[in-house]
């Protein structure tokens, strides 16, 4: 439940309220907002829970959380979060350029479309160490080599850099090298990898599962949330539909959706969205449209050679234009605001 401190409710009596709730065994969770204080508490209620609080000084009313998720909810916490990475900031406004190749395939080449993507604009790196693929016999990734490729790169360029994690055993490991650690649409659900995620402070991508649900896809944010992490970054990155013709159907309506059903920042990856480069830039200027915090593409030096995902991934003279288009879009939106 959460419980709406008065506009004019003085620390004595938000103490007072939050006291109360640890003392019937709730865990309290305070959204100092810049009109008034909400509390949110979660715990077993009882029929006459609400109506006690109610009787507190300065509290204005007590609202049940609707919906299964609860800390990640908007109601919980109604000002935006706010993700701190490196210098710089997800989810104020600022639109994130994330851009990399789908796996680092060696140090030369990572580092040269490091440069590339940098000089043309690029605000983080990506690029997958470990590689989640269909079949065994697909490259898997440069593993712990990759990792060490990311971080020169990182040290280098001075961006910070994103990676997939899939085993909840190297968790420790993989935040010593990068800046956000990123799960994988295959594993969204994989509950014992979240609330390992959940143990460190370090910014999570939470890509949305193949075939999730909009409501599943908070709750696997919550499970990284409750487990002491509140440092949920969402990632809208298609999902399977009916339609052949592109990889997977991008769901743009999750842009506005999670915006309103949560204060997590979400970024669109068009790439896997869509699965073709000549998709990817319109697609990005719509996520941002739609509101997006940035979008993350696939940028890949020479796509026919790429060892995966070469058929969406930009060349560094494409992801250039992108670029120019998206800060374009940027600032026409920012122009509609004044
Ligand atoms: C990736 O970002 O390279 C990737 C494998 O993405 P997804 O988990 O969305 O398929
Ligand atoms: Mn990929």
């Amino acid at each position: 439940m959460i419980i709406v401190m008065e506009a004019n409710a003085v620390p004595e009596q938000i103490q007072q309220v939050s006291s109360k709730l640890e003392e019937k065994g709730f865990q309290v969770h305070l959204s100092q907002g810049v009109e008034r204080t909400i509390i949110g508490a979660i715990g077993q209620k009882t029929a006459t829970t609400m109506e006690l609080f109610e009787t507190l000084p300065g509290v204005e009313k007590v609202v049940p959380i609707a919906q299964p998720f609860k800390m990640a909810s908007r109601e919980f916490k109604p000002d935006n979060s706010l993700i701190k990475v490196g210098g710089q900031m997800i989810g104020n406004g600022q639109v994130q350029i994330i851009a990399g190749p789908c796996a680092v395939e060696g140090r030369s080449k990572f580092l040269e479309v490091a440069h590339a993507v940098k000089e043309s604009g690029a605000t983080m790196l990506r690029g997958g160490a470990f590689k989640p693929r269909t079949s065994p016999y697909a490259f898997q990734g440069l593993e712990h080599e990759g990792l060490e490729i990311l971080a020169e790169a990182r040290q280098i360029t001075g961006l910070p850099v994103v990676t997939e994690i899939m085993d909840p055993r190297l968790v420790n490991e993989v935040a010593d090298y990068v800046d956000i650690l990123q799960v994988g649409a295959r594993n969204m659900q994989n509950f014992f990898l979240l609330r390992e995620l959940g143990k460190i402070q370090r910014p999570i991508l939470l890509k949305r599962g193949p075939s999730a649900t909009i409501e599943e896809w908070i709750m696997a944010a919550e499970y990284i949330i409750s487990s002491g992490n509140e440092q949920v970054i969402m990632c809208e990155r298609g999902i399977r539909s009916f339609e052949n013709y592109t990889r997977n159907t991008l769901d743009l309506s999750a842009v506005p959706l999670i915006k309103q059903l949560t204060h997590l920042p979400i970024i669109v990856d068009p790439s896997h969205g869509t699965g073709k480069w000549k998709l990817v830039e319109p697609m990005a200027l719509a996520a941002i449209g739609a509101g997006a915090d940035g979008v993350m593409v696939e940028v890949h030096q020479n796509p026919s050679e790429a060892l995966s995902d070469g058929p969406q991934s930009l060349t560094p003279e494409n992801f250039a234009r992108l670029v120019t288009r998206v800060n374009k879009m940027v600032m026409a939106l920012r122009a509609t605001e004044n």
